[in-house]
């Protein structure tokens, strides 16, 4: 595996060459970044970040319905929302696991949270008892947060769906929380294409969200070798992030995810795509292979009978 010195300079210059302004369209950040004031761009963040699992074009579809209903302010939409009256606003909704009630209780939760607290990072910083410790604690309060608020005038009987409970997974269960993680990059991180609304939490703290394409591009380039993509892997390759930049480790996540999503990386060696790739030298579909132990045993046997 590549040494931090030796994934720095590569990194350092995929994050500073990357076109962001032609990726962020395609990006699932296109839904908070369309709103201006924080208290839109933190509601929105969440929502977008629960719902995003599979495509952006497919969850944008359904999700784009619901922004539609909460109007130019989502935020004061959530405020005011009253499940009796505003739920069946949502009718028509509709993304995999997810039905119209999962939204309203997605705002009835969201609602109550910003009465108690004033803004989401509050509701955050509440549940983080060591502001420079791991994220896995306050993360999980989190999510608990939402899990655990009232929401019997959503589920009557006090049972929450499947599709509700699929929009909080828990660091507890082991999964690498990907959702979580992208929502608290595009809160924390300082730098474009994140917001950095949340200034309570230092950016160094965070982890990258592991998806796919995360995870392809992070065994190419030697960032970890675990095979399942669970939290712990998570830490694994944010560690490695981290010998390179301990103060922001997650930065490189977009471009990371983006070369390989936008087909300028095919997760293998193909001369014709990987010529201009700056990660070349560090990546292992790259790396000189040994000649094949028979081969290696002729080649051998040969220099001997010249030898002898
Ligand atoms: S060298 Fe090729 S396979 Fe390796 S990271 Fe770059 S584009 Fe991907």
């Amino acid at each position: 595996m590549p040494d931090a010195g030796a994934l720095q300079q590569p990194l350092e210059r995929l994050y500073g060459e990357f076109d962001y302004g032609s990726r962020v369209e395609r990006d699932a950040i296109q839904f908070p970044l369309r709103y201006a004031a924080p208290r839109d761009r933190e509601l929105v963040g969440l929502l977008t970040a629960c719902l995003a699992y599979g495509r952006v074009d497919l969850f944008g579809r359904a999700l784009g319905k619901v922004l539609a209903v909460m109007g130019p302010s989502p935020a004061d939409f959530v405020a005011a929302f009253e499940p009796r009256r505003d739920a069946g606003r949502f009718d028509g909704f509709i993304y995999r696991f997810n039905r119209p009630r999962d939204v309203a209780a997605f705002c009835v939760a969201a609602r109550d949270l910003l009465a108690r607290h004033g803004t989401l990072e509050k509701a955050f910083a509440a549940g983080d008892d060591d502001p420079s410790g791991p994220i896995r604690p306050a993360l999980e309060r989190f999510a608990r947060l939402f899990l655990e608020a009232d929401l019997r005038a959503v589920f009557p009987g006090g049972r929450l769906s499947r599709g509700y409970r699929h929009l909080f997974p828990l660091p507890s269960t082991g999964g690498p929380c990907k959702r979580l993680h992208l929502y608290l990059r595009w809160m924390v991180r300082r730098e474009p294409p994140d917001f950095g609304l949340w200034t309570s939490v230092s950016p160094s703290r965070l982890l990258i969200p592991v998806d796919t394409h995360i995870e392809n591009m992070s065994r190419a380039i030697g960032l970890t070798r675990l095979r399942s993509r669970t939290w712990r892997m998570a830490e694994d390759i944010t560690a490695r992030l981290r010998a390179v930049d301990p103060d922001d480790p997650v930065k490189y996540d977009f471009a990371l995810c983006h070369k390989r999503m936008s087909g300028d990386c095919l997760d293998r060696r193909d001369a014709v795509v990987c010529a201009p790739c700056g990660l070349r030298g560090v990546c292992r579909h790259w790396r000189r292979r040994r000649p094949p132990a028979k081969a290696k045993a002729a080649k051998r046997r040969a220099r001997r009978s010249v030898n002898g």
